[in-house]
């Protein structure tokens, strides 16, 4: 068990880019570690800056209500991502931690992580940053140290590669800090026991260990291919699926194209209901698509593109797209997003 343990956080500290940074993981998934970061590091009635441009920032910050947490949520519209003048603007004095989601899931847009730590910077103060990287570690290029990111969390069932079943924090010295003196009430989320016993090589509770020999492998599929050639490959992939979105003539969510996420790609439809897409993906296809979660109910599925995959796995994937989308009744030429998908591909290096 110790060199499995010690393997793995000095692995996690190369993916999260943290050299100070100690890895935590909890049985869990990344609910839990939304938890986590909030029980260890705030006071109850400490205030909250969010901004909500998705479902699961949304979700981020009622769990900080719930737990006590004074919140103060910036609406944005849904497939926008978080810009500085965002935070410039609404940044004050009072606000112990902004909460930030690297890749709003539910949209398919990637936020600015570097940018937002320059417009904190540009305020003068001094909150904690605490970035949910769920659907961007392993995928997007996150530098937890660089951007002075406190506390980063995430799942294994993402661009880890895993099943679901483990919550994952790279915590910072402030954030270590905090926990020391902090007064929530806590007991499985606290991480320092299980910090000090990783730090030996155990942890304080039983450990779900098939997810960390797991974790081990997936760690270092990922080194072995190197994170730069892990993120050009996640970034082909998903310009590839941008083309087809295109050439079907769908709109992508991300309002900005230069922010749509290399991880997921969420596409609009208007003409048909998309829960139908993606139900008729699945009983016809044996294809998952994503629903539209919240308010995109409806009107948006998602095809994901992250993880251990390849171009012939896109190409499928979006083969067996335009076939769902035409039998939900969608008017869309049958082959013209594969084909594009494959001219991008094939004018790749
Ligand atoms: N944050 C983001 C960005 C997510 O995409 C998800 C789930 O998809 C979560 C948090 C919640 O994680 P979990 O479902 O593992 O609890």
């Amino acid at each position: 068990m110790p060199s499995l343990v010690a393997e793995i956080r000095a692995g996690l500290r190369t993916i999260f880019k943290s050299e100070r940074g100690e890895p935590v993981l909890f049985p869990g998934s990344g609910t839990g570690a939304w938890e986590a970061s909030i029980v260890n590091t705030l006071n109850p009635g400490e205030r909250v800056l969010s901004f909500e441009n998705g479902h699961f920032a949304r979700l981020y910050a009622e769990a900080a209500r719930k737990l006590g947490m004074g919140v103060d949520e910036v609406k944005l519209r849904w497939g926008d991502a978080v810009t500085e003048s965002d935070v410039e603007a609404n940044l004050g004095p009072d606000h112990r931690a902004v909460l930030i989601i690297h890749n709003e899931t539910s949209t398919g847009v990637t936020t600015d992580v570097g940018a937002v730590r320059r417009a904190i910077d540009r305020t003068g103060f001094d909150p904690l940053l605490l970035v949910d990287v769920v659907s961007a570690l392993g995928s997007i290029d996150f530098r937890m140290d660089e951007w002075r990111v406190d506390v980063a969390l995430t799942g294994t069932q993402k661009g880890l590669m895993l099943p679901p079943g483990g919550a994952v924090l790279c915590v910072g010295p402030r954030a270590l800090d905090a926990a020391e003196t902090n007064r929530t009430p806590r007991y499985f989320y606290d991480w320092r026991p299980v910090i000090r016993d990783m730090q030996q090589g155990f942890f304080p509770y039983t450990p779900p260990t098939l997810l960390l020999f797991g974790l081990r492998e997936a760690i270092r599929m990922l080194l072995e291919e190197g994170l730069d050639n892990v993120f050009a490959r996640h970034a082909r992939l998903a310009q590839a699926t941008r083309e087809a979105v295109r050439a079907w003539g769908l709109k992508m969510l991300a309002g900005d194209v230069a922010r749509a996420s290399n991880s997921l790609t969420a596409v609009v439809v208007d003409a048909i209901d998309s829960g139908a897409v993606v139900k008729v993906a699945a009983d016809r296809l044996n294809l998952a698509l994503g629903v539209g979660l919240g308010q995109l109910r409806g009107r948006v599925f998602r095809i994901g593109h992250l993880g251990s995959l390849n171009e012939l796995e896109v190409l499928a994937t979006l083969a067996g797209t335009e076939l769902a989308l035409r039998y939900a009744g969608q008017p869309i030429e049958l082959g013209v997003g594969v084909a594009a998908a494959e001219r991008f591909l094939a004018a790749c290096e």
